[in-house]
C-alpha cells in the first residue's frame, strides 16, 4: 500500500513495488488513474483506495478494504505528505494543524491500523511486515519558513524508532526514507525560485535535483527481506546533500 500514490514520489515507489511482483494499493484523494496504468502495465494488480488522509476516521476501513481486495497486506509505505511555508512570525494555527494532521498524525493511525492486521499475520507465518515512512531532510534540519513541516518531519523521525520499537517482537520492520530535494509538485515553488534552486544545486554533490524514481529501491529494500535485519533507521536518498 502506497498513500499519496497519485503523483511525485508516491507514483515512483509504487511503480517501483509494482516491478518488483507487488500487487499494489494505490491510496489517493484524487483518481490515480496514471499510476494505476504505470502499475498494471507491470503485469501485477493495482486496487485504487480513494481516501482524504487529512483526518484519521478512514484509517481502519484504508486496511480492511486493501486486505478484502488483495488478500493481506504486507508493505505500507506512508508517503502522503504536504508543506505550507510562511515566516516563523506569522505563521497560522490553520497552517499548523493542516500539516501536523497529514504528515504526522494520520501516519501515525494509519501504521496502527496496518500493524494490527500485520501483527496477525505475521505470528503465525514467519514472514515479516514492513511499514516504511517518508521523512525529509527537515527531520534532521531546521530547515527555513516551515516550521510544521520541520515538526511533523522531525516527528516521523522519532515516531519511526518508536515504532521499531514497540513491532519489531510482532514481526514488523518500521523504518524511513528521507529524500533529499525531489523535483515533485511539493518543491515546485522552490524550483521556480531562481535563487533557491542555485543554492540548492550548488550544495547538492550530484549536481541535480532527484527524480521520484530515485526513491523507489530504496522503498523496494526496505519493503523486501533483504531489510528483515534492518530496524528504526532512516536512509537519506539525497544526492549527497547531508554529506557537506
Ligand atoms: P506531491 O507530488 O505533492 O505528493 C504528495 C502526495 O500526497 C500527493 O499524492 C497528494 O495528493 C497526497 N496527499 C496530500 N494530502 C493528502 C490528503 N489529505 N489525502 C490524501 N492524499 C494526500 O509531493 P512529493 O514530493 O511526491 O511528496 C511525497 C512525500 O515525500 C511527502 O511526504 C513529502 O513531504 C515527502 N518529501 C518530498 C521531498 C521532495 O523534495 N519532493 C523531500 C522530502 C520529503 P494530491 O495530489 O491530491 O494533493
Amino acid at each position: 500500500m502506497v498513500t499519496g500514490a497519485n503523483t511525485g514520489i508516491g507514483q515512483g515507489i509504487a511503480v517501483a513495488l509494482a516491478r518488483s511482483g507487488a500487487d499494489v494499493a494505490l491510496v489517493a484523494r484524487r483518481d490515480p488513474a496514471e499510476t494505476r496504468a504505470l502499475v498494471e502495465a507491470e503485469g501485477v494488480r493495482a486496487h485504487v483506495v480513494m481516501a482524504d488522509l487529512s483526518s484519521i476516521e478512514p484509517c481502519e476501513g484504508i486496511v480492511a478494504e486493501t486486505v478484502g481486495t488483495l488478500g493481506r497486506l504486507d508493505v505500507l509505505v506512508n508517503n502522503a505528505g504536504i508543506i505550507r511555508r510562511d515566516d516563523a512570525l506569522d505563521f497560522s494555527e490553520a497552517d499548523w494543524d493542516a500539516v501536523m494532521d497529514v504528515n504526522l498524525k494520520v501516519l501515525f493511525f494509519l501504521s496502527q491500523a496496518a500493524a494490527r492486521h500485520m501483527t496477525g499475520w505475521a505470528s503465525q507465518s514467519g514472514a515479516r511486515g514492513k511499514i516504511v515512512n517518508i521523512a525529509s531532510m527537515l527531520t534532521f534540519q531546521g530547515g527555513i519558513r516551515v516550521p510544521s513541516y520541520t515538526a511533523s518531519k522531525s516527528g516521523v523521525g522519532g515516531l519511526t524508532k518508536l515504532m521499531a520499537n514497540e513491532w519489531a517482537a510482532n514481526g514488523i520492520n518500521v523504518n524511513a526514507i528521507a529524500p533529499g530535494y525531489i523535483a515533485t509538485n511539493n518543491t515546485a515553488a522552490l524550483q521556480a525560485d531562481e535563487t533557491r534552486n542555485r543554492q540548492i544545486l550548488e550544495r547538492i554533490p550530484e549536481g541535480r535535483w532527484g527524480d521520484p524514481a530515485d526513491i523507489g529501491g530504496a522503498a523496494v529494500f526496505l519493503a523486501s527481506r533483504a531489510a528483515d535485519y534492518v530496524q528504526g533507521h532512516i536512509l537519506a536518498v539525497d544526492g549527497g546533500w547531508l554529506a557537506r
